[in-house]
């Protein structure tokens, strides 16, 4: 059982603790909207070759994949895996030189968008294998060897995955059990087991993360399916991604030869930590690409059913929702490609902008798609056979959304992606300030740090505050330049908020959630709305034929960040916060387990109800009523 504090200390010890480079997101905690590094906005467009695989993918995903089939069976066919292969998928982001397609991260997340429109299953298989598999941490930390051995077979189709997960591992890698055991000779002896493996049933390949015994580090492996003592124990079942090859893997006593340990002994948290910053960049692809979907058949729907006398799109409250969508989807892609963009550019740490596009594409796209149901009413409730067995067109909308829940969950919970910015949010602050709110720190070291602290926040408080929002600034921006204005003023205000923070719950800060969760939903909403107006001004400067339309989505996009934004500001002061937590604490006590007795009145059993002061664990007694 470890502490919190371990885990704590495990994160932090993987954490980076410098940055690599510039962060759009990094200076929006710090106070900077720096509209001027994303604005221009980069150049999206993709290069032949991947225009090329793209249409020949697109054809591929219409006329071989049948989606509802490989939902409803629960398998890949052979021949969609092999025409993938064929396709050279399996390599996109693989370099020429070990026998990829060579890919860009901006070309590869236009190839996942593109899959998204079509299928979550192939997505799975696909970003498994290339955005944490084996060949994305091979790519950053592998060495030559590795690279001329594994590569070349990646890149032909031998899947790969992504084993991190256990028992009482989750989001909480202080637990991992796993252990990798050094012989005489400098190789390793696995032992372990891992839960929830992607493509893990399938797989040729995989990159494992194990412990040394004594030292407790964390190191990462590339393991192959055919060394003897790896078993797959389990494929496991889910609600959506019905074909995902998932499931239980067992590593007994394998030895795993010592040129097979990527990048350092005990840094492989932070390998997998780094692989995920790009391979985060994934989901919202594919989030874009189902919410465009999604727009589609609204627009289409809306359109054409008739109820109380006219389309339903034309009811205020459909249309409502449909302009929120569209707006939406606009920021999401706008976001997303930025992503892409940012990934690439030299001197650039991406961390930041990942973990935001991670959490807030999945949150908006989970919205997009139960909004989608709503629009479609019962239609959007019932699958996508049985419409079809009734003669009507078989719109999937049940099968996205079962499809789509997950990406809240795995490749870092939307909490944990809240946390992981938290903690960058109060770096500098830690930094500056850290040891005036460490109560481990003697009144001595508190005093020594005082200067330091005086002479940074001299500058850098009053400046938070002060400053040029107001017109004319970003007036070449036209109608979209005020709601520019105003995140300029926002970021001002959030830093100021963190700050504040920090000085009112000092050592607290770290639990209180809901207050830091506020500041990072607010930073992701300003990172969202500058990609969103910055792409608009991009169009518009290549006088694209959708750029008009662009400005509108903007437009409309910023409105809603706006008030959302301005609410959050008012809650992080104003809320209910302490008697939320009083209440939940109450709930896990027992408090309320009348509450949970629907059978209770019928002769079932009642629960006994713990005295409310106790604070003791729930006593669960049972009483038999007559
Ligand atoms: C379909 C599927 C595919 C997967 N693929 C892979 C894979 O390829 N490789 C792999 O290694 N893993 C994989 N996973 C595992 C996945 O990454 C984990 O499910 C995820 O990390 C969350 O862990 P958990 O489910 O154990 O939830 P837990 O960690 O038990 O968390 C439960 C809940 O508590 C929240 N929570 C946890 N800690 C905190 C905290 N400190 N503060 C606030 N909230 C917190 C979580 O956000 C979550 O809502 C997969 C899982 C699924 C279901």
């Amino acid at each position: 059982m470890t502490t919190e504090q371990e885990s704590r200390e495990v994160a932090e010890a993987a954490r980076e603790s410098t940055w690599a480079g510039k962060g759009f997101m990094r200076e929006i905690f710090l106070g900077n909207f720096r509209f001027d590094w994303i604005s221009p906005y980069p150049e999206t467009e993709i290069g032949p070759e991947a225009r090329d695989f793209c249409i020949k993918l697109k054809t591929f995903l219409e006329t071989e994949v049948d989606s509802a089939a490989i939902d409803r069976t629960g398998e890949y066919p052979p021949h969609v895996i092999e025409g993938l292969r064929k396709l050279g998928a399996f390599g996109m982001k693989i370099p020429k030189e070990y026998g990829g397609l060579g890919f860009t991260q901006a070309e590869y997340t236009h190839a996942l968008e593109l899959v998204g429109c079509y299928d979550a299953n192939v997505i799975a298989v696909l970003s498994a294998h290339q955005s944490i598999g084996v060949p994305q941490p091979l790519k950053l930390f592998g060495t030559e060897g590795q690279k001329k051995k594994y590569l070349p077979l990646c890149a032909k189709g031998a899947i790969s995955a992504f084993a991190l997960t256990e028992q009482d591992v989750g989001s909480d890698p202080a637990r991992l059990a796993t252990t990798a055991e050094k012989t005489p000779e400098g190789d390793y002896i696995l032992n372990g087991e891992k839960l929830w493996c992607t493509n893990g049933t399938f797989a040729e390949l995989y990159v494992v993360m194990a412990r040394d015994a004594q030292t407790k580090k964390i190191s990462a492996f590339i393991v192959e399916r055919a060394w003897e003592g790896v078993e797959v124990v389990k494929r496991c079942r889910f609600m959506g991604l019905r074909a995902i090859e998932n499931g239980i893997i067992r590593f007994t006593n394998v030895r795993v030869p010592k040129e097979n340990l990527i990048g350092k002994e005990g840094a492989g948290l932070k390998i997998a930590l780094i692989t995920l910053n790009t391979g985060r960049l994934s989901l919202p692809a594919a989030c874009v690409g189902f919410s465009k979907k999604c727009i589609e058949i609204c627009r289409e729907w809306s359109g054409q059913r008739v109820q109380w006398g006219a389309p339903v799109g034309k009811h205020e409250a459909i249309g409502h929702k449909i302009a929120d969508m569209a707006a939406t989807t606009f920021a999401m892609e706008a976001m997303t490609h930025l992503g892409s963009a940012l990934a690439m550019r030299e001197g650039y740490d991406i961390r930041l902008e990942a973990a935001a596009a991670k959490e807030w594409c999945t949150v908006e796209g989970w919205r997009i798609v139960d909004t989608t149901m709503q629009i479609r009413g019962g239609r959007g409730y019932e699958t996508e056979t049985s419409l079809a067995e009734r003669g009507e067109q078989p719109i999937p909308v049940e099968r996205i959304m079962r499809d789509c829940r997950i990406n809240l969950i795995f490749e870092g919970s939307s909490e944990i992606m809240h946390l992981f910015m938290a903690r960058e949010a109060v770096d500098k602050h830690l930094a500056v300030a850290g040891a005036l709110i460490d109560p481990k720190k003697s009144i001595g070291q508190k005093l020594a740090a005082l200067p330091k602290m005086i002479f940074f926040y001299a500058w850098w408080y009053p400046t938070r505050w002060l400053g040029w929002s107001l017109w004319p600034k970003y007036a070449s921006y036209g109608r979209l330049g005020k709601y520019l204005r105003f995140a300029d003023r926002a970021t001002r205000k959030l830093a100021r908020s963190v700050f504040h923070g920090m000085l009112v719950h000092q050592a607290r800060l770290e639990k209180k959630q809901a207050f830091l969760f506020r500041l990072v939903d607010i930073s992701n909403e300003l990172f969202a709305m500058g990609a969103a107006i910055a792409r608009a001004e991009y169009l518009q400067q290549k006088r694209d034929p959708s750029a008009a339309s662009a400005v509108e989505l903007a437009e409309l996009f910023s409105l809603n960040a706006r008030r959302k934004i301005r609410r959050w500001f008012h809650e992080l002061w104003a809320n209910d916060d302490v008697a939320k937590y009083q209440l939940s604490s109450n709930v896990l006590k027992g408090r309320h387990l009348w509450l949970e007795n629907v059978k209770a009145d019928f002769g079932g059993e009642v629960r006994q109800l713990p005295p409310v002061s106790t604070g003791k664990p729930v006593e669960r007694e049972h009483r038999q009523t007559a």
